[in-house]
Parts: C-alpha cells; sequence; structure tokens
C-alpha cells in the first residue's frame, strides 16, 4: 500500500477483521511535518457493541482455560512481537515522532519486559487459596474494556491488554485515535495469540466508541488511561451499572532535591527524564523543588539542559526529542505555555513558539519556568516539556509544597534523607534517588491520578472477583 494513502478501515471483532460502521474519520498525521499519511475510518456505537457481544459470548470459554494454555497465549503473542519489533518501532516513531533510539531502545522493549514481567506472574498466581478449611477463588471478572491514551503506544496497552489473558478475560481494547497505526500492528499481533475467538476485540473510535463501551451492560470492568477529565467522565458511567473501575490519569509529579543532594547531577537526571518522549509521560518528573539557597545553581543546569536538548525529525540521527504527538495537544501545549508567561512566572529557557529552524510539525521548545507553588505551571499538567522549579525554605516546606497538588501518580526525591521522606509524599510511586521504573512494581495514582493500580498482582487483582467457598470442617 501507498504510504501517503493508508486507510484503516478494520476493527477486529470476534476473531475476524471487520468494516468499520461509523462514518467519522480521523487523519493519520505525521507530527514531525504536520503531513496527512491517509486516514483511519472510525467505529460508532454498534461497532462497540458488537465487540462487547463478542467478548461476552467468549467469556466461557476464556474463563476455562488453563494455566498452560494462557502461558501459551503470552509465548504466541511473544513470538509475533519479536517478528514485528523492528517494524513497530518504526511506526511508532512515524505516528508519535519519538527519536528512532527512544523507539528502539525503550517503547519496544518495554513490551517485551511486559510480557516477561506477566508471564512469571501468572507461573506462580495463586487462583485459588486455602484459608483455613475454607477457599478463597481468585476467578476472572468478565469483559474487560480497555481504553488507552497514545503517548506510549505498546507500554500503555500491553499493560492492560496481558493482564486480562493472564487472568482469563475477553476484551475489548479501544486504542487511541491518535495511535491507530501501532494499534494495528498490535492487533494483528494479539490476534496471533491463539485466543478463543472473541476473546480478543478492538475497536477504532474516539468519545463515541468510548462510551458505548463504558456503558454496556455486559461488560464487568473498565479500564481507562487519559485525562483526568475524561477519567471523570468514564467513572460516571461505569458507575450507574456498577462497574469495577480502574482510572490511570495524569501527573504533575514532583522531583525533591533534598539538602546535601548533588544539585547539578539531580537537575540533569529531572531534565533528562522529562525531556524524554517530549514530556509526554504522565509520570514525568515537572515540578523541580529545591532548597532556596541552590536555585541559582538549579536554574543554570536545568536552563542548559534545556537548551542543550538535541531536536528534530525522528529519523535523524542524534536527536534526543522530536515534535509533540498530535495537533490539538501541540495546540493545548502552546495554551499552556502562554499562560505560564501571562501569569508572570519566572521564564528562563524555550517558551511559546517553535525552536528556531523546526517551523513545520509539532515541535515545541524544551521549557524551563521559576514560579511559587500555586502558579498556573505548578499546578497544572502541561504534558509536554516544560519544567517548573519551586524553590523550598525547609524539608517541611518541600513536601507540603510536593502534596499540594490535585494529583499524586508519581515523585522523585534526592538526597541522604530521601528514604525517609519518601512515604510523605502523597504519590502511588516514589523513586528514591535515582531508582528506575520496574513494571513488576504497582503503578498507579492517588487524588486526581486516579484510582487503582496497574502491573504486578496488584494489577491483575482488577480483572479478578474473589469468591469465598465455604466448606465444612474435616469431622
Ligand atoms: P484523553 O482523556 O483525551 O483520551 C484517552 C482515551 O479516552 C482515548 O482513547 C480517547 O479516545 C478516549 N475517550 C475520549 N473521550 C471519551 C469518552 N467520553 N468516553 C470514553 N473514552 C473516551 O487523554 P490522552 O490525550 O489520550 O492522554 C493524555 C493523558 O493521559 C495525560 O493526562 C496523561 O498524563 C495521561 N496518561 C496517564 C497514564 C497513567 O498510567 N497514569 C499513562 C499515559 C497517559
Amino acid at each position: 500500500m501507498n504510504q501517503n494513502t493508508q486507510v484503516l478501515s478494520e476493527h477486529f471483532i470476534g476473531g475476524q477483521w471487520v468494516s468499520a460502521q461509523g462514518q467519522a474519520q480521523v487523519p493519520l498525521v505525521r507530527p514531525s511535518t504536520g503531513q496527512s499519511l491517509g486516514h483511519a475510518n472510525l467505529g460508532n456505537a454498534e461497532d462497540a457493541h458488537a465487540a462487547v457481544r463478542a467478548a461476552g459470548a467468549a467469556a466461557a470459554a476464556m474463563a476455562a482455560t488453563t494455566r498452560e494454555q494462557r502461558q501459551g497465549f503470552l509465548a504466541n503473542i511473544l513470538q509475533a512481537y519479536q517478528a514485528r519489533s523492528g517494524e513497530l518501532a518504526r511506526v511508532i516513531e512515524d505516528e508519535l515522532g519519538a527519536p528512532r533510539t527512544l523507539c528502539e531502545q525503550l517503547h519496544v522493549p518495554v513490551g517485551l519486559m511486559q510480557l516477561q514481567k506477566w508471564g512469571a506472574l501468572l507461573q506462580d498466581f495463586a487462583f485459588t487459596e486455602a484459608r483455613g478449611q475454607h477457599q478463597v477463588r481468585h476467578q476472572p471478572v468478565g469483559v474487560c474494556v480497555l481504553i488507552s491514551s497514545w503517548n506510549y503506544p505498546v507500554n500503555g496497552p500491553m499493560g492492560v491488554l496481558l493482564p486480562a489473558i493472564v487472568a482469563g478475560c475477553p476484551m475489548v481494547w479501544k486504542p487511541s485515535e491518535y495511535a491507530l497505526r501501532s494499534g494495528r500492528i498490535l492487533t494483528e499481533i494479539f490476534a496471533q495469540a491463539g485466543l478463543p475467538d472473541g476473546a480478543f476485540n478492538m475497536v477504532m473510535g474516539g468519545a463515541e466508541v468510548g462510551e458505548a463501551l463504558v456503558s454496556a451492560r455486559e461488560v464487568a470492568m473498565v479500564s481507562f488511561t487519559g485525562s483526568a477529565k475524561v477519567g471523570q467522565h468514564v467513572a460516571q458511567r461505569a458507575a450507574a451499572s456498577f462497574k469495577r473501575t480502574v482510572l490511570e490519569l495524569g501527573g504533575k509529579s514532583p522531583f525533591v532535591v533534598l539538602p546535601g543532594a548533588p544539585t547539578a547531577q539531580a537537575v540533569q537526571a529531572c531534565a533528562q527524564g522529562l525531556f524524554m518522549n517530549s514530556g509526554q509521560s504522565c509520570n514525568a518528573p515537572s515540578r523541580l523543588l529545591v532548597p532556596r539557597a541552590d536555585l541559582d545553581a538549579a536554574k543554570a543546569v536545568a536552563k542548559a539542559a534545556a537548551e542543550s536538548v538535541v531536536m528534530g525529525a525522528p529519523d535523524q540521527a542524534g536527536v534526543q526529542m522530536g515534535p509533540i504527538g498530535h495537533a490539538q495537544h501541540d495546540r493545548a501545549l502552546q495554551d499552556f505555555l502562554e499562560a505560564g508567561v501571562r501569569e508572570g512566572s519566572e521564564l528562563i529557557a524555550g517558551g511559546p513558539g517553535r525552536p528556531a529552524g523546526l517551523e513545520r510539525g509539532y515541535y515545541a521548545r524544551p521549557t524551563v519556568f521559576v514560579a511559587n507553588a500555586q502558579a498556573h505551571v505548578s499546578q497544572h499538567e502541561a504534558f509536554g516539556p516544560v519544567m517548573t522549579i519551586i524553590p523550598y525554605d525547609s524539608v517541611e516546606d518541600a513536601i507540603a509544597i510536593a502534596n499540594d497538588s490535585e494529583f499524586g501518580l508519581s515523585a522523585y526525591v534526592i538526597g541522604p534523607a530521601a528514604e525517609e521522606v519518601a512515604p510523605r509524599i502523597q504519590a502511588g510511586m516514589v523513586h528514591v534517588n535515582g531508582a528506575t521504573m520496574d513494571l513488576g512494581m504497582p503503578f498507579g495514582g492517588v487524588k486526581q491520578s486516579g484510582i487503582g493500580r496497574k502491573f504486578g498482582p496488584e494489577g491483575l487483582s482488577a480483572y479478578l472477583e474473589v469468591q469465598t467457598v465455604l466448606l465444612p470442617a474435616a469431622q
């Protein structure tokens, strides 16, 4: 197919590729140029209901699969995933605009790591536990609806699709309308898993499909990854029929440099974590908290870090940061930057507008503001390469500022007392002294960052219903 006229028009429902019934289309855009490569035909509520019906019909067969069969499904996915890895990396590079090295070294390998982590959990998980003479059984919850965002188009979906297989649940996946090309490949990979027909379904769509899926009576569980605004709406819809709901939402994660920490090294680490993936990570360290005495030193390092980011087209060697993922988000990010300037926060690097020489496509300038804890740029998620430095006066003050947020997804604490400070930060995950992400550990947020966890046994529990079987005492 001509790369310039790609058309995606099929959902995967009931074990088959079927044409979309909806009328809406979305363009498939390359964010590094803004060029349209084709379009996708989105589904509508009818497509969503067809997928839910197919999943419902597969529920008994999926629940009856043995541990060994589920291990076999994961092994098939692994084989297909490995075979498509190179292609997947190229498509993510083109679709998201992430630099080639990031696609090859992070976006695609995390899928393999997830397969390994979920495989290990499946190997050991006790689906039935003895409790005295009784049994506690962890049974598949039923049809799962999994709604994804676009910023980690493999890692995000794999983290919610794979546990459905581990638990024995049929599923309907709605990828983001901005990640349909990688979504197509991932669907082709899951189609090779050998699951019972209907156990895995994919429907392309936006809000209409999402709402229909979340509202469908036969659905037992909804896992939503996206913005707090849409997440709130999804939770309300799901509550109407008492669905179990997991919400993985946004963040404004603090990076706390404690007294005694190596300031330059810490600020550098914060910048590196933030600017990766163009700042489009839910857990990006976007608020840098430094002792007031170290503010000038921190500003100098942060400014130099922002100004030295190598930006450009994702296929160019040496590029560290590509464009913002799509036009709508690009506009929202520019609005955020302008609001920061308007409110008078001190701008020390970057700001609104395009980086020099990158006027085409959706490029944003790596930006650093210095602000107080209440500023717009301290309180709102930019979901882009925007750091806010906030000075603090004491460790107690630092903890109070870190917690003065509607979000609570992740936090990063550096310094000799980091381990003591970590439990006092209101966040679902705290990284101490540079510890990196572990996909086997529960991940999720508090406050407006979400409800529930993904990854690890805590993530799996969302897909399982507890049944107590009371047995008579032995005579
Ligand atoms: P979004 O809320 O705009 O969209 C998320 C998904 O919801 C998409 O698939 C979209 O089509 C769907 N959707 C839109 N309206 C809907 C409706 N009415 N009913 C049901 N579904 C609907 O978010 P986004 O732009 O895709 O993602 C960015 C946000 O996601 C950021 O806030 C980011 O921090 C967050 N995020 C969180 C995590 C996490 O694990 N906590 C991971 C990645 C991204």
